[in-house]
């Protein structure tokens, strides 16, 4: 089998690039899915990042309604056992718990903790939608991710050359009826917590979107990758605006790629080729304790193949029963999207202290 791969991979790096099939399920360079939640130490995993010729970035998160994710310590334990086991494939962005946040020394505590997950090897930190959608203070109102408390937080972030990984707020149907249509529709129903569409007195879309961009503004030395489109899934015009507006935003493709499917193709090549500096590929895969190997691998592998043949090819990709086009974009921009804006917006993750700056100092 060895063999075999070897005898691949030269052919396949001699072959002229013109020639190159445009039905490849794989790319000829190594890919980073910047975005996925890996707690299992499996060896399939780290073989199938070799197979694969992958790095992920590896997210902790509190999410206090889904089961593995309710406290800060044992994921960034597995994170950093995760990491090892891959030889640093799996890179990995550690968190914090916010709900204390009107305790004296919350910041202070906070960073104390971060810094240690920075000396164990974290390249990035995550926020979480429970910042402006669920906690409130005492006299009742809602956490926003521009409040004054994140602050020194956020200046440690920057002076530490680690990237904020913000999921503030949730996708437009969240805020609206149950739709067997919208690729939420499993999602909402099995977390009626998060169907806002049940709890009408949390905040708008629109006010969360608002503080996160004052946030975004506010910290331009803190590069910021907003998780899933930031959240500005249905259009890729909104995303642009906020890219032309600052220049310290990125996003990454987090379970929302069907909503670029669901955009005019052409309109869709015309952002990913004008912002090709600015979007990181990545899945939300999970991988935990309890999954089994053989059905991971499969899922893993079908969801990269799928991805794959969407951005690569113009061949027709299924998606809830529907066809698709791929968008066929050309090499330059696929290394871009599937690995190297991956380097320059998360330092680190190749597993060096690789701290690249660009125009924000
Ligand atoms: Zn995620």
């Amino acid at each position: 089998m060895k063999r075999l791969i070897t005898l691949f991979s030269m052919i396949a790096c001699c072959w002229p690039m013109s020639a190159q099939p445009a039905s490849r399920s794989n790319p000829r360079f190594e890919r980073i899915d910047a975005h996925a939640h890996v707690f299992n130490t499996a060896p399939e995993f780290a073989a199938l990042l070799e197979w694969l010729n992958l790095r992920i970035l590896n997210i902790c998160v509190v999410d206090k309604h889904d089961p593995g994710f309710e406290e800060v310590e044992p994921q960034h334990a597995k994170a950093l056992e995760v990491f090892r086991a891959t030889h640093g494939r799996a890179a990995w962005c550690s968190t914090f718990d916010p709900q204390d946040w009107e305790s004296p020394g919350f910041a202070k505590g906070i960073i104390l903790k971060l810094n240690k997950t920075f000396d164990d090897g974290a390249v990035a930190v995550k926020i979480y939608k429970s910042i402006g959608m669920e906690l409130k203070s005492k006299d009742g109102k809602y956490l926003m991710p521009d409040n004054a408390v994140f602050t020194p937080i956020l200046d440690d972030i920057a002076a530490r050359h680690k990237t904020l990984y913000a999921h503030i707020a949730e996708p437009t149907s969240a805020w609206q009826p149950l739709d067997p249509a919208s690729p939420d529709y499993s999602y909402y129903k099995g977390n009626p917590d998060w169907h806002m569409y049940l709890h009408p007195e949390r905040p708008s879309k629109e006010t969360i979107i608002a503080a996160r961009d004052r946030m975004v503004k506010a910290h331009p030395r803190v590069k910021v990758v907003g998780c899933h489109l930031g959240s500005l899934e249905r259009d890729v015009n909104e995303i642009a605006r906020r890219f032309d507006l600052y220049p310290n935003l990125a996003v990454d493709t987090a379970a929302r790629i069907p909503y670029l499917m669901l955009q005019p193709r052409d309109k869709v090549i015309a952002f990913l080729t004008r912002y090709q500096d600015r979007v990181l590929y990545a899945t939300d895969l999970e991988w935990m304790p309890n999954d089994k190997a053989e059905e991971a691998v499969k899922h893993w592998e079908s969801e990269y193949e799928r991805d794959w043949k969407f951005f690569a090819t113009d061949e027709s990709v299924e998606y809830h029963g529907h066809q698709y086009r791929g968008l066929a974009l050309p090499e330059p921009i696929l290394r871009k999207l599937y690995r190297d804006n991956a380097v320059r917006w998360v330092p680190g993750i190749l597993g060096k202290s690789t701290i690249i700056r660009f125009g924000l100092s």
